[in-house]
Order: C-alpha cells, then structure tokens, then sequence
C-alpha cells in the first residue's frame, strides 16, 4: 500500500515494516502515514496485530523488516520518541490494596524525564494535578488508586499519559471493561481532548461503532493493512468482509453509520 495523499505532515510513519514475536509475523508489510493533528481509529478482530502496532510505535517491538518514525525520530531509539507519546495502556484488574494515591499515578507519567535519581517536587506535583483537572479527576488526587471505578480508572490513565504534554495519544481499548455510560463519558473526555489541541490520537478498538462518530481516518489491520482512509471510504461490507473473514453488514441510521459483524465464512 502506498502512502496516502492526507494534508499535513505526517507524525507517524510505517515503511514496510513487519513486527514479529519469535519467528511469528504479527503484522507485515505495514506502510502508512499518520498525519499531525487527526484522530486515527485502528479497527480490527482480536489478535490482528493492533496492540502489536501500538508497541512499535513505542519502540517495545522492533521491526524486523521496515522502519517506524515519530517526527523525524526512528522507534528504535526509545527513549527519545519515548517523551512524544501519552500511552494508556489496555485496562487491567487493579488490586484494591495497591498502595498508591491517585496523585502517585499520574506523576509516573513524568517519571522518564525525571531520570533515575530525581524525586517528583513541587512542579512535577503541580503538573499531576492539573492533568487531573483536566480529566475531572482533581477531588481524587489523595484517594487510594485502588478504590476507583472502571470509568474513574481510565480518566486517571488519560491523566497519566498526558501528564507530560505529548504530541501523540495512544490508547488500547479505552472501553474495555465499562459500563455503557462510562463508555460514552470516557469516549467524550478522549473526543475533547483531541479537539482542545488537535492532539494527534490513535485508538485501538475492536469495535468500530462506539469510535466512528469521531474519527478522521479508521485504519482496517488484519496482520496487515486492509485499508486505511475516511470512514466512509474505509467502511464499506467487501473491505470489512475481507478484513473480518466473515460477513458484515454496514447499516446507516440517524445519520451514522453502524458495522454489524457475523457469522464467520466456512471453507
Ligand atoms: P490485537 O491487539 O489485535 O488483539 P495483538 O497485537 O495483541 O492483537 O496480537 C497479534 C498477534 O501476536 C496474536 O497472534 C498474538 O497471539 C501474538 N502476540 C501478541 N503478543 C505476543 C507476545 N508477547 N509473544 C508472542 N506472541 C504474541
């Protein structure tokens, strides 16, 4: 696939890069070009390469073919490319009893341009609790971080991420875990955050539906790229059904465009 025409320079660039664990390809010949200042939705079954995309990215994976750029930055060198991006990573169970304060959380977000013998100070407090204003989460700062809710959790790890102003978001299934209304709230706080800066954002989701309504560009990954473009060039059933292996139905309703995923095609 060759790059696409998308106005702006691109932040993030794939050249034919493919990512592998052991001898196993998780994704191959992957080129693309991720534009400064869009919200990019990356769409795809489980266990398609989406985290794995995420990762090299971050510079946890490194490419066996190909290379991944952030600015003018190769993924290699982490720690550099490292301070560009806000990660927040696929929500896990956390243990009631951590012993952390909410404030804690977020000021490991600073932690990597601390270096390794600086303390957090007055600053770096500072800064933690306003990127948890930010995200409505400042009456929690001296709260245990284990006795959150679901939705509360995920504000705390936006917070996080954004602690150190980074030029790109990356999120792993924000609304994994949620209620329907945290969804929708924790999909607002992402939306405004993106707007309020036109920060460059990539989230990773198997569906599709909840994300759309805020997409720029939707990014269709199977272990490789099946498409990438505007929704309404991206999101149509012989692309999905390719994609997916099974068959799709694309429906539209109240102006908005629903993905209805079926039964899987038999050989
Ligand atoms: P997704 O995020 O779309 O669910 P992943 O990127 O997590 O997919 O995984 C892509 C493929 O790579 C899957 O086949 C998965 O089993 C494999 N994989 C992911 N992480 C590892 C790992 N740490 N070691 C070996 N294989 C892995």
């Amino acid at each position: 696939m060759t790059a696409l025409p998308f106005p702006g320079p691109p932040l993030v660039r794939f050249e034919g890069v493919t990512l592998a664990y052991d001898t196993a390809a998780a994704l191959e010949e992957v080129t693309l070009e991720i534009p400064e200042g869009h919200f990019v939705g990356v769409v795809g079954p489980n266990g398609s390469g989406k985290t794995t995309l995420l990762k090299g990215i971050l510079g946890l994976i490194t490419p066996t073919a190909g290379r991944i750029f952030v600015g003018d930055q190769c993924c290699h060198h982490l720690r550099k490319v490292r301070r560009e991006i806000g990660y927040v990573p696929q929500s896990h169970h956390v243990d009631p009893n951590f012993p952390a304060k909410v404030l804690d959380v977020v000021l490991m977000g600073l932690y990597p341009g601390l270096g390794l013998l600086r303390r957090p100070g007055r600053r770096e407090r500072e800064l933690a609790l306003e990127a948890l204003s930010a995200v409505g989460m400042a009456d929690f700062a001296g709260r245990p971080a284990g006795h959150l809710s679901g939705g509360q959790r995920q504000r705390v790890a936006i917070a996080r991420a954004l602690v150190h102003t980074p030029r790109i978001l990356l999120l792993d299934e924000p609304h994994t875990g949620l209620d329907v209304e945290s969804q929708r709230s924790v999909m607002e706080l992402i939306h405004e955050t993106h707007e309020a800066k036109r920060l460059t954002t990539l989230l990773v989701t198997h569906d599709v539906n909840f994300v759309l309504p805020y997409l720029d560009l939707v990014l269709c990954l199977n272990h490789r790229v099946f498409a990438y473009g505007p929704p309404e060039e991206v999101l149509v059933k012989e692309t999905l059904e390719a994609m997916y292996g099974a068959e799709v139905h694309v429906h539209e309703a109240h102006g908005r465009c629903f993905v209805i995923a079926g039964d899987h095609h038999h050989e």
